[in-house]
């Protein structure tokens, strides 16, 4: 099979394609003997591209999400740095996820850059599995590793909440579910049931320039559960569901009681 692998990483967006080039490269020819490993193919077949995110977004005519700023380090200014090349010139869309350090910095920072991002008119996306679970480990005082939320959203940022880790070495638990990432929010993010529950679909909706409502002609994406409030459907997450997608009735789950 002669067919080759394409790995496109993509840089610090500060970066761009200067630096060191022999670093690059030694990075480069460690990344194609480790993907060629877990593949299973030779070497040879592994292309590395080394692109900054809105460079390869320009490539493919797509809109990035950037996943920055993972880190309790206040120096971390991925987001800040993402912001400013979407206002330099960049029309496709940029979404940026985790961005925990905004959290550790002072509020005249954390307002600067939420500013900068509101204008850029890019969509910040919590992941609180993954960040509670990697961030502030052995610390003492225990930091939260969640972005400055409140702040964003005082901007005029939208933030969306998700989960892009489950079950896997950043996450060994979560279960693709809705209500519990909005359990997340409330207990974790101090969100109110409501406002937790807009963070993971109408706000999630607007970062993929969705439209998320119930109404005649709008699209018949939904997931229906029984509860009285959207409290109680956070606080249950019921395993009784009834999923919809594009119209279509897609699954019934259904639990029975023996008693
Ligand atoms: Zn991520």
């Amino acid at each position: 099979m002669s067919a080759q692998v394409l790995v496109r990483v993509v840089t610090d967006p500060d970066r761009r394609h200067d630096g060191d080039a022999d670093d690059a490269d030694d990075a480069d020819d460690e990344l194609a003997a480790l993907v060629a490993r877990f593949l299973r193919v030779p070497a040879s077949q592994v292309v590395v591209g080394r692109r900054c995110p809105h460079c390869a977004g320009t490539d493919h005519g797509r809109p990035v999400d950037l996943h920055t700023d993972e880190t309790l380090d206040p120096n971390a200014n991925g987001l800040d740095l993402l912001a400013t090349r979407v206002l330099e010139g960049f029309d496709l869309g940029a979404t940026a996820s985790h961005c925990v350090s905004l959290g550790q910095q002072p509020l005249d920072v954390q307002s600067a850059t939420a500013e900068r991002v509101a204008e850029a008119g890019i969509s910040v996306v919590v992941l609180p599995h993954t960040n509670l679970f990697l961030q502030g480990r052995g610390q003492w005082p225990m930091p939260r590793g969640l972005t400055a939320i409140t702040t964003l959203r005082a901007a005029g940022v939208n933030v969306a909440a998700g989960a892009d880790n489950l079950q896997d070495p950043f996450n060994p638990v979560g279960r693709a579910c809705p209500f519990e990432t909005a359990g997340l929010m409330v207990m974790a993010a101090h969100d109110l049931p409501v406002q937790a529950w807009k963070s993971v679909s109408s706000d999630a909706a607007t970062v993929m320039r969705r439209h998320a409502e119930i109404a005649p002609g709008a699209p018949a994406d939904l997931i229906a559960v029984r509860a009285s409030t959207v409290r109680e459907a956070i606080a249950f997450g019921p395993s009784d569901r009834i999923v919809w997608r594009n119209g279509q009735r897609t699954s019934i789950t259904r639990t029975t009681s023996l008693a």
